[in-house]
């Protein structure tokens, strides 16, 4: 997987995705970032990128030119990639599109600033428009950065066991259940013994059990679309009886 980020803060991006498990992946040659600074590009020799909004208002925009001669530089003549617009007004990210998005081999991403982007650029350019949740921020590096790391995770290689991103959250449909490493008693505490008693089957099943619990408490709305079995919709009742049985107490 490819990734080109147009930004004006190419130091962020950098250092963001050389840490850690996304840094080790392009060591190992299984993911690429390429950063294009978008002052670069700019219009004049003191490198201004943005200018006032007509029609007024507060805040600076981001001016179109230098963000298509970052974009042309980079893409080169006559090729359309696909380029993910951060902005609080897209479709807003999950795993559904991380997985859909990690099928591709190359993803261009432009950060936006300061109000935000000329919207005539952005059409031009941008095949979709992406949102990392109902909320401001300062700047497009740090969703761009979440992205890429939600859709790194889906590279078959980059997760060192590629089960450890099978049970996880939101992958069926449901919260994961909760995850115990030593020592066995911490403050009083201790591991829930099934955890420690090697029966594979019994321990799947509390897994299970203790997502759905989750799910329900935390999540409920998740359960509508999650693949149930019996088992499952049993287990869930018995939670809604116990509830309901210490509400008549
Ligand atoms: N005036 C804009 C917000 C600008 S915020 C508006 O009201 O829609 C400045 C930049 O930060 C945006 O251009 C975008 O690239 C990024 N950004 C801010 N919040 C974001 C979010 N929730 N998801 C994705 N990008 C976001």
């Amino acid at each position: 997987m490819r990734f080109t980020v147009l930004t004006l803060f190419p130091e962020m991006i950098e250092q963001g995705f050389h840490t850690s498990i996304t840094g080790r992946a392009a060591e190992k040659g299984l993911l690429e970032l390429r950063c294009v600074n978008i002052r670069d590009y700019a219009s004049d020799r003191y490198g201004h990128v943005d200018d006032y909004p007509y029609g007024g208002g507060a805040g600076m925009v981001m001016q179109a030119p230098p963000i298509y001669r970052a974009y042309q530089a980079a893409v080169g003549e006559g090729k359309r990639p696909r380029l993910l617009y951060m902005t609080p007004q897209g479709r807003v990210f999950d795993q559904k599109l991380a997985m859909e998005l990690a099928q591709e081999e190359e993803l261009y991403i432009l950060c936006g600033h300061y109000e935000g982007v000329d919207e005539r650029v952005l059409d031009e350019i941008a095949t979709d428009r992406i949102s990392i949740g109902d909320y401001v921020l300062t700047g497009g590096e740090l969703p761009a950065l979440v992205i890429m790391d939600a859709v790194s995770r889906m590279v078959p290689g980059v997760l060192s066991n590629e089960e450890s991103g099978e049970g996880e959250s939101f992958m069926n449909g449901l919260l994961e259940y909760p995850q115990y490493t030593r020592p066995e008693i911490f403050l009083g505490r201790a591991v829930p013994e099934i955890l420690r008693s090697g029966h594979h089957a019994n321990i799947a099943r509390w897994r299970r059990n203790e997502s759905l619990r989750r799910t329900r408490k935390v999540r409920p709305e998740l359960l509508e679309k999650a693949d149930l079995d019996r088992a499952d919709r049993q287990f869930l009742e018995s939670l809604e009886r116990e509830e309901k049985d210490f509400s008549d107490l």
